[in-house]
């Protein structure tokens, strides 16, 4: 038996099977006990009024991760982000893309619902964003898309309107990032959606992936 196993190492299987388990639940380990971290927050004052913090929703393996701005009123109840109505209309989006809503990464620059849907003010911002470089840090996305003006000019560090700079490739540690309007503004101007496919289709090529027209 010992002679077999060592023929299976010599040969890389027993060894590759091992380590890729072990990176995998090492990598879901460090995202449990960040969203255990979160979850149990009160670094700022958002955490007085929340229900619960959202931390993501969707893969964690996924090489497309979706970065909008705070939680509202439905994602505060249900725990996830983007589950209201502006939330179907990004996931309306990643499916024209062909893809799937479990197939993407979402989260938020900060987890906790600000007071009455109020945009979160800079210093939630600045207390809150490290967990969101900490989930970036660990699943290593391949393109990041910023969903509104906070996200958006967090990475960006531009600090004009976004119409100015969206649809344009960025850079945060080597990872090309995206800035596209946030959903909500869509719903308040549907005219624009064409230029979020637009963005879309810049991601999907950086992705090397089919555009569906
Ligand atoms: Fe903590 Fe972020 Fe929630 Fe503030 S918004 S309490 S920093 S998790």
């Amino acid at each position: 038996m010992q002679n077999w196993l060592e023929y299976f190492e010599f040969l890389g299987f027993e060894y590759i099977y091992l380590k890729e388990k072990k990176e995998k639940n090492q990598f879901l380990e460090k995202l449990d006990s960040l969203e255990k971290i979160v979850k149990n927050c009160t670094l700022c004052p958002l955490h007085i009024g929340r229900k619960q913090a959202v931390f993501a929703d969707g893969n964690p393996s996924s090489p497309l991760m979706f970065i909008g701005e705070a939680p509202g009123e439905e994602e505060d109840i249900k725990g996830l982000p983007f589950v209201g109505r502006a939330g179907q209309l990004l996931t309306k989006m990643i499916i024209k893309m062909g893809l799937k809503r479990e197939d993407v990464y979402i989260t938020n620059i900060v987890k906790c619902r600000p007071p009455n849907n109020r945009d979160p003010l800079p210093e939630e911002i600045v207390k809150c964003s490290p967990y969101l470089l900490e989930q970036i840090e660990i699943i290593k996305p391949k393109v990041i898309v910023t969903l509104g003006r906070h996200s958006s000019g967090y990475f960006t560090e531009m600090e004009v309107g976004i119409s100015k700079y969206r649809g344009r490739w960025f850079y945060f540690k080597g990872i090309p990032v995206m800035p596209t309007f946030h959903p909500s503004y869509l719903l308040r101007n549907p005219k624009d959606r064409w230029l979020v496919w637009e963005d879309m289709k810049e991601v999907l090529k950086k992705l090397n992936l089919k555009i569906l027209e």
